[in-house]
């Protein structure tokens, strides 16, 4: 006789915020168990690690995308084109370019942009170059997808990187009927992109939920036609806040008069500006001007080993400079002139909009704080010695 397969369905919705459902009836006869999870600072190329490892960006190397390592950047060789003109470098056709370049033949993968300035490159590297969904996509540490294989469960992952949000939800119905596979991850990725744009617009969100809330009854449907005790558990990565206000740091700190990359460098993410300081002067008019900032301010280094996110290599920035919740960096590379985002992630995790959640159908068997619990829930539902006969790890 064939044994039951024992189904366990785990969703990541990126951002969905816990302010965005604990008051709405999101799934709430399905997944009665609902708590928020805090997240750690930063975007989901750190938080997502976070989720798929149970232990902060400090720990599994992942943070911001770009980190600082001059003598492995991709791009070393852009130096020897640093004679030509600024309008040169930053034309739209030279970064589309580079991002085609980064992305088909230096191995940086599908995320890879090219969100600063050409002349940066050389400086910098891009820590996502592998499929973090797939076994050793997060180098150094054991993630779910290394301990799935490990234990020889099958299971399925769907992700952004093969399918759209639908698609996902429709191949993971198919999967639940017709494949072997007792664990499934679904990454659904588009409520980012949706509450970026219209956060503050309540039918908007409100819509969409109800897009997932149908596409996983639809699923856990499924599932419980193959076993009637099968799992959901929804949870996320961050969560959004609304934007109420721009600070423009770029042209403040362009205008000490510094010159990058020589006397210092500076990332400008859409929350958090990093800087680099090669020179004492750099350093004093750099940082004497971010303690001038009214709507931010530079987080120390206690701090930061508080936040999980200290690299004592400083890889990621010497001085971190994080903005008030609800401002937002503008004239940011990541911010060009054609995105206006209402709603945005990256505050600090003591915000309530910072919350991701974890919504269950059963009650979690681990105590559920950050969103590195996650981990350890997911962990918890491979079956010890899941090996049956015959059966591979796909
Ligand atoms: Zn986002």
């Amino acid at each position: 006789m064939t044994r039951a397969r024992r189904l366990r369905i785990f969703v990541l919705i990126d951002a969905l915020g816990w302010t965005y459902v604990e008051d709405s009836r999101f799934l709430a006869d399905l997944l009665p168990y609902r708590t928020p999870l805090r997240t750690f600072l930063g975007y989901s190329s750190g938080a997502v690690p976070s989720i798929l490892t149970g232990v902060p960006p400090a720990r599994h190397g992942h943070w911001n995308l770009f980190y600082r390592d001059p003598a492995r950047s991709p791009f070393r060789w852009l130096r020897a084109l640093r004679f030509l003109p600024d309008a040169a470098l930053n034309h739209r056709v030279t970064r589309k370019l580079l991002k085609e370049l980064g992305r088909r033949f230096l191995g940086l993968g599908p995320l890879f942009e090219c969100a600063v300035s050409p002349r940066l490159l050389p400086e910098l590297d891009w820590i996502e170059k592998r499929n973090i969904y797939a076994p050793g996509g997060i180098p150094g540490t054991q993630s779910i997808f290394d301990f799935l294989v490990d234990q020889w469960t099958p299971h399925r992952v769907y992700s952004y990187h093969r399918w759209t949000d639908a698609e996902i939800l429709r191949q993971a119905g198919r999967d639940i009927e017709s494949s072997d596979a007792t664990f499934f991850f679904l990454y659904l990725s588009e409520m980012d992109a949706l509450l970026h744009s219209h956060c503050q617009d309540r039918a908007a969100w409100q819509g969409r939920l109800e897009w997932y809330a149908t596409g996983l009854r639809d699923l856990l449907s499924a599932a419980r036609r193959v076993d009637p005790d099968a799992t959901l558990t929804v949870f996320s990565d961050h969560g959004m806040a609304p934007v109420r206000h721009h600070y423009d740091l770029v042209t403040h700190v362009g205008s000490l008069g510094l010159r990058m990359p020589d006397d210092y460098l500076a990332v400008y993410d859409s929350t958090m500006a990093r800087f680099w300081l090669f020179s004492d002067r750099a350093r004093a008019q750099i940082v004497k001007h971010l303690h001038t900032v009214p709507c931010g301010r530079v987080l120390s280094d206690d701090e930061l080993r508080e936040l999980g996110v200290f690299f004592p290599d400083r890889r990621y920035g010497e001085v971190v400079f994080l903005l008030n919740p609800g401002w937002l960096l503008s004239n940011s590379d990541f911010n060009g002139i054609d995105w206006r985002p209402t709603g945005m992630h990256g505050y600090h995790p003591d915000d309530s909009y910072s919350d991701g959640v974890c919504l269950g159908t059963h009650k979690p068997t681990v105590d559920l704080r950050t969103i590195a619990d996650a981990y350890r829930c997911m962990r918890g539902a491979v079956p010890a010695g899941a090996a049956v006969e015959g059966q591979h790890a796909p």
